[in-house]
């Protein structure tokens, strides 16, 4: 009945152990992101700005609604995470 178990015991303990370390990266990357860029601002119709980089985000001038701008921003929270995982996301093994 239940697809966890058979997920569980497919993964040997290594796997399980890299699976957790790698979930727990990307958690506590994107709560990191989401305090570093909690917020963003309109600067304009086509612009936002990130509160908490700064950074200037592009809204298309024809669709500068919020759904735009939350996905300009969305967009920018992702890359930022990216770029964090990219940084210091890497787990022991591989020689810097
Ligand atoms: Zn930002």
């Amino acid at each position: 009945m239940s697809i966890d178990i058979e997920i569980g015991t497919s993964l040997s303990n290594e796997d399980a152990a890299h699976f957790a370390a790698t979930t727990e990266a990307i958690t506590s990357a994107m709560q990191r992101v989401r305090e570093s860029h909690a917020a963003y601002s309109w600067v304009w119709t086509d612009e936002i700005r990130c509160r908490g980089c700064n950074a200037s985000l592009d809204i298309p001038l024809l669709a500068s609604t919020n759904l735009s701008a939350d996905k300009a921003f969305q967009a920018h929270q992702s890359a930022q995470l990216d770029a964090l995982l990219a940084a210091g996301g890497h787990l022991r093994g591989k020689a810097g």
